[in-house]
């Protein structure tokens, strides 16, 4: 009890760093020996890039990629001095000189892209480091193939730039039979080898789980750090993150009573209900209603009616004398209910339930069971 005293809001969100290093090792031991980059875009995932990038770097990860450059500004002082953050969405226009400033390594993505840090690199008078986005086939980022062949045709390329990375990113990497993975790979083998000596890039968490031609020189993991498996081949990972929800209030309601927004569930018989102090402010899907369910010692407690912004409403009535009393926590994420089962429930992916988690919750970084500071 004393324990939870010191507990402060109604959601716990526990954030486990030695098992992001566990399955860090793991996958860098599935793609060796190419290295393994990792992704902390969107403050890793949502949990925490602060705290992350020192786990990761301290699990041998020396090349961290965000999304953007006030990402990586963010970054820049957690990493060590042999440590590279590179930026997944390229070159800002106007941001040139901050980017060469900081030594981030922009991934050009566009003619553009290219041309603006080679003007940069002109204007500081030595060349600059940055990655060379191909599209391989998923049209969404990256030079098409002619402007990837230019490029290597032009001798004063590899004057202006000091090409660090070549990558292309899989449409279809979580559906390991899917032949369009064969095709993008064979597609980007011919943008690679116009770059002899140049460190080539496929995967992300699905790709590093593929045949190990997909694994070239460095892998960039996500999901996978972050304890959600990309597919069926990825085996052995550990869950990272636990949410688990305070009871605030607990009532029994009469046949013919409605719960929530709408009176969307209408009781049939006498139900004894639970109000968990979790909503959609929380990150916890609106899409959840009348679907989804929290856990209590291994019991489904399914919700009942519309997700509120604050809290969701759920039926205790089986549990009778294992039920949960008001200020007790019922589990969102744990042994009984992983990310991808919450996915499925919502109709989405792990990843957007991890990212929309927020800032709202009372977070805990734990090292196996061991508190951290
Ligand atoms: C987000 C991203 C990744 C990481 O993907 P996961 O599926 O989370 O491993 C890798 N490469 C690129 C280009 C990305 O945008």
């Amino acid at each position: 009890m004393a324990k939870e005293a010191c507990s402060i809001g109604s959601t716990r969100l526990t954030i486990d760093l030695g098992a992001i290093r566990d399955n860090y090792r793991l996958i860098a031991r599935q793609v060796a020996p190419a290295a393994c980059a990792a992704v902390v875009k969107a403050d890793a995932y949502g949990l925490g890039a602060a705290r992350v990038v020192p786990a990761l770097y301290d699990a041998g990860c020396r090349l961290f990629f965000v999304a953007q450059l006030g990402e990586a500004l963010s970054l820049a002082s957690v990493i060590g001095p042999d440590a590279r953050l590179l930026i997944l969405n390229g070159l800002d226009r106007g941001s040139e000189a901050l980017c060469a400033a900081h030594g981030f390594v922009p991934v050009l993505n566009s003619v553009g892209q290219v041309n603006r840090w080679r003007a940069q690199a002109a204007r500081n008078g030595a060349p600059l480091p940055a990655a060379l986005q191909v599209d391989s086939g998923m049209s969404r980022l990256g030079l098409d193939a002619d402007a990837v062949a230019a490029l290597a045709a032009d001798p004063a390329f590899a004057r202006d730039i000091s090409l660090r990375l070549i990558m292309t990113h899989l449409a279809c990497a979580d559906e390991p039979g899917n032949a369009a993975n064969d095709a993008q790979r064979a597609r980007f083998g011919v943008a690679r080898a116009l770059f002899p000596g140049v460190p080539a890039s496929i995967a992300n968490s699905g790709g590093a789980f593929l045949a190990a031609d997909f694994h070239c020189d460095v892998a960039r993991a996500g999901i996978a750090l972050y304890g959600a498996p990309p597919s069926a081949l990825a085996i052995g990972l550990r869950p990272v993150a636990a949410l688990s929800a305070r009871v605030i209030q607990i009532r029994t309601i009469t046949a013919g009573t409605g719960v929530g927004y709408g009176l969307d569930y209408v009781a049939s018989e006498p139900r004894r209900i639970a109000t968990i102090g979790i909503g959609y402010a929380d990150g916890w899907p609106r899409h959840l209603g009348g679907k989804g369910a929290a856990w209590h010692n291994g019991r489904r407690l399914p919700i009942l009616g519309r997700v509120s912004m604050d809290s969701l409403t759920v039926d205790i009535s089986d549990l009778a004398d294992d039920a949960p009393a008001e200020g007790d926590f019922v589990e969102l994420l744990g042994p009984s209910q992983s990310l991808d089962d919450v996915a499925g429930d919502a109709g989405t992916i792990a990843y957007e339930i991890l990212t929309q988690l927020g800032q709202r919750h009372q977070r805990l970084y734990v090292d196996g069971a061991q508190q951290c500071a």
